[in-house]
């Protein structure tokens, strides 16, 4: 139940009820439970450990009443803009673009971070906090609570639990699986292995952490950890992440076990949000090492299962100039693979990611649409193909001309990759 207090000229709703599910609509619909304060100035969300989690100036040079910072559990500002709403939904599959504050190969991006107004929001919001709370008197005892806390949690401590959480995991999560976007990347991350198999040359969020298992002690001592950390708020996650860089790789056994386990500590039937998801990184070689009757278990596991492969390209000179050590003939059966098993599990679906560049072989593009488009008898609904911009930190929507062509004639739905770390 939400209770809402009117004091002077500020209006805190407690424990307001945003959507239990993530939906895809051109105004802000925000999910879960939160605390809402709003006053002249601006307006704020809590959690309910009462960290913040999203804020926007109510000023005029604020560009756009829906656009908004979001804070992120790797304490992140990423700033959601409409874009305008010029081809952001259809470059990303989704209605708000994320604006992120390190580098990243969006194509798409503006600079909200350099606007004073944004600057001022992400460096004041504590102090405006502060203030407001020092304008206020005779308050209730749920609103002397609700500032206790969340003027406690100040950015230095914000900080230090985000570091807490890396430490939990064992390290930063450096990439999340563009899947992720479908629950807004809110997911508990969870390690069940740690690196991947092939170190590709081209890639920049590799580690040099050759492919190991997690032990079943160690992640059960990570779900234990993370059930704290999340705290009250865990009630808003209905989602995890299995890293690192390739989860699928995993033994089966382990993959299913850290699933159903997490489904259970982490009390995901009893989530705010509605349906689970998981989501994973896979490669050629583990898609290709799981037998029929993996999927057929992983299948049944609760939620619906993201697994997304680095294809990355079908021409051999590609992936020889890229450095991923694998054949082209490799690509092309692991894609087929996956067309096969998105048809045939209903709660899994393999997306894939291909690498897109203006200086790439003519033959990576041709190889790329004999597989997304000519292979594909019909228009799919299911089994997204990521392209991933090779630039970092240079938006360039003069490309966006030829994604939009290979989009156009893409069978399968097809999106720009934007990496988020968390
Ligand atoms: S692209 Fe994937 S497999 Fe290759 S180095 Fe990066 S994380 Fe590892």
């Amino acid at each position: 139940m939400d209770s809402i207090y009117t004091l002077n000229n500020c209006r805190i709703t407690c424990n307001k009820p945003g959507s239990p599910v993530y939906t895809k609509i051109s105004f802000p619909v925000h999910c879960g439970l939160f605390t809402e304060l709003e006053t002249e100035e601006f307006i704020f969300h809590f959690n309910l450990n009462g960290e913040i989690i999203r804020a926007r100036l109510k000023s005029r040079d604020w560009v756009h009443p829906h656009e908004w910072l979001k804070r992120t559990d790797g304490n992140d500002w990423v700033y959601y803009s409409t874009g305008g709403y010029t081809g952001v939904f259809e470059a990303t599959g989704e209605y708000y673009l994320p604006n992120l504050q390190y580098p990243t190969n969006n194509l798409l991006g503006g600079r909200p971070f350099a606007r004073k107004e944004v600057k001022y929001l992400v460096n004041h919001w504590h102090e405006m906090l502060v203030k407001t709370y020092r304008n206020l008197d005779n308050c209730p005892e749920e609103i002397e609570m609700f500032f206790q806390q969340t003027i406690s949690n100040s950015p230095e401590i914000l900080a230090e639990k985000a570091s807490h959480l890396f430490s939990i995991i064992g390290n930063r999560i450096s990439v999340l699986p563009p899947d992720a976007r479908h629950v807004d990347y809110n997911l508990i991350p969870l390690t069940i292995s740690r690196g991947c198999l092939y170190k590709c040359r081209f890639c920049k969020v590799k580690n040099n952490t050759p492919f190991t298992e997690q032990s079943e002690k160690r992640i059960d001592t990570q779900l234990m950890r993370l059930k704290k950390f999340y705290g009250l708020n865990i009630k808003n996650y209905n989602a995890l992440f299995l890293g690192e860089h390739d989860g699928l790789q995993t033994s089966p056994v382990l993959l299913r076990r850290s699933i159903q386990k997490a489904y259970e500590i982490f009390h995901f039937a009893d989530s705010y949000i509605n349906e689970t998801c998981i989501f994973l990184f896979g490669s050629v070689t583990s898609l290709q090492n799981c037998s029929e009757s993996d999927f057929q278990k992983l299948d049944i596991l609760p939620g619906k299962k993201y697994i997304n492969i680095g294809l990355e390209s079908c021409d051999q000179e590609t992936l020889e100039r890229i450095g991923k050590p694998l054949k082209a003939r490799q690509v092309k059966e692991a894609f087929h693979l996956i067309q096969d098993i998105n048809e045939h599990f209903s709660s899994l679906e393999i997306t894939a990611n291909f690498i897109f560049d203006e200086n790439l072989p003519e033959n990576h593009y041709i190889s790329m649409l004999e597989l997304i488009r000519d292979s594909q008898k019909h228009v799919k609904p299911k089994g997204s193909i990521y392209l991933s911009p090779l630039k970092f930190d240079s938006p360039a929507r003069k490309h966006l001309f030829a994604f939009n062509r290979l989009k156009t004639l893409s069978r399968l739905p097809t999106y720009l990759y934007i990496i988020q770390r968390l």
